[in-house]
């Protein structure tokens, strides 16, 4: 565990490898984010994904492709980050000490990366720290989230990371950005099996309550299609007719720069033309949260 004495925070939490925080407005608050693909590994390549992977590795991104995640080093980041919390001094830190004092609490941890977290090794262990230090330094209430592509949920690894996940309190947040598999290849850039990655959240779902992130842009001018769309909204519908418990359903646009120029935003009234399709479909008693951020 990590000592803290005099040390410089701004320029040691920049240094952070693993563990980084933003105050965001979305939140209402402080968000802590763990990147478990420092070197840029995904098995997709959504033409959205704000990673560009054109630019060669840094040097610490190649030691992270050979070496994999430092558990111990995530878990030093994130002890440091916590007691700076604790103590209150992390509001006196640059950029933080600008936050509202009313955004000045921690709303949720969330494993990310810049590329797919289930397909790090080490996922199993770091769950197992963020976990331990949430109860550490009692931060029970604090949601604890997982963003993933839903692909390798088959795998036995996997499956054991979500268990951990799930018992600890934590949540899948799973992408479904398509209802066909041309789109789906298109607007993620994969090859893989739509039906297979419904099935995994299927799958998921049936055994906690999941979130689903759903990206929509354009190709230039090209939107996606009604046809595209009420694929779409039958899918999700698929996925609660299997027993599936979809808590929300997140209908978003690009925000910022994309690695594909051809990428452009959708306006709201279009995405909020996706929402009312899916709660038509899926009738307004359903329970399901439908929400759309542009
Ligand atoms: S799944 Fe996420 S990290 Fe991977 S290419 Fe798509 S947006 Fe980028």
């Amino acid at each position: 565990m990590q000592i803290l004495n005099f040390t410089d925070h701004r320029r040691q939490l920049l240094q952070n490898r693993y563990v980084y925080a933003v105050v965001s407005r979305r939140a209402k608050g402080l968000s802590v984010g763990i990147n478990l693909n420092v070197d840029k590994v995904c098995n997709f390549d959504c033409p959205y994904c704000q990673v560009n992977r054109t630019v060669p590795l840094t040097d610490t991104q190649k030691l992270v492709k050979k070496e994999g995640v430092d558990v111990l080093r995530v878990q030093s980041e994130l002890v440091h980050l916590f007691s700076l919390l604790a103590s209150g001094d992390l509001w006196n830190v640059a950029p933080f000490n600008t936050a509202d004092p009313s955004m000045q609490v921690l709303r949720d941890v969330s494993i990310s990366g810049d590329g797919e977290p289930t397909a790090c090794p080490e996922l199993l262990n770091v769950i197992g720290v963020v976990s331990e230090q949430l109860e550490l330094y009692q931060l029970s209430d604090v949601a604890f989230n997982l963003f993933t592509n839903a692909t390798l949920f088959h795998k036995p690894s996997v499956q054991s990371a979500l268990d951990a996940l799930w018992k600890s309190g934590g949540r899948v947040w799973a992408k479904l950005d398509a209802g066909t598999q041309s789109w789906f290849e298109r607007v993620d850039g994969t090859k893989l099996s739509l039906e297979k990655v419904t099935q995994n959240i299927i799958w998921a779902s049936r055994q906690h309550p999941i979130v689903l992130q759903c990206m929509f842009h354009r190709f230039g001018d090209e939107a996606p299609s009604d046809a595209e769309i009420k694929a779409w909204v039958d899918r999700v519908c698929s996925i609660v007719d299997a027993g599936g418990q979809v808590e929300w359903v997140q209908i978003y646009t690009t925000a910022r720069v994309p690695s594909d120029p051809s990428v452009l935003p959708l306006e709201k009234s279009f995405l909020q033309g996706i929402a009312d399709s899916l709660t038509n479909a899926l009738g307004i008693d359903s329970g399901v949260q439908i929400t759309v951020s542009v």
